[in-house]
């Protein structure tokens, strides 16, 4: 069993934003690399983050020092023995705290396509692929939403898979489109899910990016994680191996058991977001000066801080509580919908309040709130909406399906 310490307060990673001493649920390891990561997000990461938000890019020379640092776990560490939930999460919010983009970068990996390789993989797929996910020398993305379907993706996906047979044993033929698919400009894999012609049942593919009948294109013109970068994936009879086929997903309850394990991961981000805003403007008013006083000093604005942190202390106690019943192999639906849907309404609130401390200078790049609350609103949207959140509790409390009407 795993043994914590509580540190001293002076030697405490988040002494402010986390009120009620969560990290004192990380082992003393734990806090060394989360230090580690911190320590190169502050010197590396954070002198690039305002120039590249602006332009629309992810900077890409961040990405091998980031795996360098071990973000996941060793290889040897692989199907039986994945990094403890708390860690994983306190991982995450360090990245968000510091940028969304570079957290839902992360994601994409360690939460999104490793999840879909644990849950959807056979025991001798997830042998020979978990290594080379959990060091990044294969690089892969979830594909599941598609232009026309979002929400209603578990109905409504058109994306089609259909077996030909040959005198070699045949391969999959796959068509259709793919919409904001995050990272896979520089993915090698696309893990593509498709309904089968035959049974009409939803099946998973990893689907090499260069592959004859792939293309990508970037989605322009967002106002919300310009750095991370989403494509639109179009597939036109592309051919892949019935060996490239996830072995586990037969249907799309298969799928939601990924998306039932994968949004908390988001809860974490929505809840290190807020830290970043938050830290940012407690920093701002404690120095800026109106009428004689620091803007920390007057009532007014002390009330907006007090929410923000109140927000940010609900937020960590939900995502760890969550963390720590899935750790205990319990996995709801409802849990990590509630999760997701309350820390992302909290988010959008405390990003708001430390725009607003921070005055006219909270809409530029320069006082480092802005960028947390334009980020904010996609994470708000991505993994499911607040409302579809919503419906997965409701449906949970009162057993009727309210998503159609
Ligand atoms: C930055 C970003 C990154 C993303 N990354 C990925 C990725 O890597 N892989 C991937 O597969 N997808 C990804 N997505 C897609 C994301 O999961 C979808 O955007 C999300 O599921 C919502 O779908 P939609 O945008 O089509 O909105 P829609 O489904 O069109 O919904 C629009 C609005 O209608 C509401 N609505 C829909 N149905 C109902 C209903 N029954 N009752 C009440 N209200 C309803 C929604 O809540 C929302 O407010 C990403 C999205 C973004 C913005």
């Amino acid at each position: 069993m795993t043994t914590t310490t509580a540190p001293s307060t002076d030697q405490r990673l988040y002494s402010v934003a986390d009120w009620y001493d969560a990290e004192a649920l990380l082992t003393t390891e734990e806090r060394q690399v989360l230090g580690r990561l911190r320590s190169f997000l502050d010197a590396e990461a954070k002198p690039l983050l305002a120039e590249y938000w602006e332009r629309g890019e992810f900077p890409e020379q961040l990405a091998r020092p980031l795996i360098d640092l071990d973000l996941m776990e060793p290889a040897d560490l692989t199907v039986d023995a994945p990094a403890r939930g708390i860690f994983h999460g306190f991982r995450i919010f360090e990245l968000a705290r510091t940028d969304a983009s570079l957290a839902t970068w992360y994601t994409a990996q360690a939460g999104l396509f490793r999840t879909a390789i644990r849950v959807g993989a056979s025991t001798e797929q997830q042998r020979e692929w978990m290594p080379q996910v959990i060091d990044f020398s294969l690089k892969g993305v979830f594909s599941l939403t598609e232009p026309e379907h979002g929400s209603d993706i578990a109905g409504g996906l058109s994306t089609t898979a259909r077996f030909e047979e040959d005198a070699d044993g045949g391969s999959w033929v796959l068509d259709g489109s793919k919409r904001w698919i995050g990272g896979a400009s520089t993915a090698d894999v696309l893990c593509v899910f498709a309904r089968d012609t035959a049974d009409g049942q939803v099946k998973a593919f990893l689907v090499d990016r260069a592959a004859p009948g792939v293309s990508l294109e970037k989605i322009q013109g967002k106002t919300s994680l310009r750095m991370m970068q989403n494509a639109h994936i179009t597939l036109e009879n592309v051919r892949v191996t019935e060996a490239m086929r996830l072995h586990n997903v037969n249907s799309f309850k298969d799928v939601a058991a990924m998306l039932r394990a994968m949004r908390s991961d988001v809860a974490w981000i929505a809840t290190g977001i807020q830290a970043g805003a938050f830290e940012a403007a407690l920093a701002y008013v404690k120095e800026r000066q109106q009428f004689g006083r620091s803007l920390g000093s007057f009532q007014l604005v002390q009330e907006k801080l007090a929410r923000m942190l109140g927000n940010i202390t609900a937020s960590l106690s939900l995502v760890v509580r969550l963390t720590e019943q899935q750790g205990w192999g319990i996995y709801r639906d409802q849990d990590s919908a509630l999760a997701k849907m309350q820390t992302s309404l909290m988010m959008r609130e405390t990003v708001a309040l430390a725009r607003e401390v921070v005055g006219g200078n909270g809409i530029t790049l320069a006082a480092d709130v802005a960028r947390f609350h334009a980020d904010a609103e996609a994470v708000y949207s991505y993994e499911g909406t607040h409302e579809i959140n919503a419906l997965i509790i409701g449906r949970a409390l009162t057993g009727a399906s309210a998503f159609t009407n």
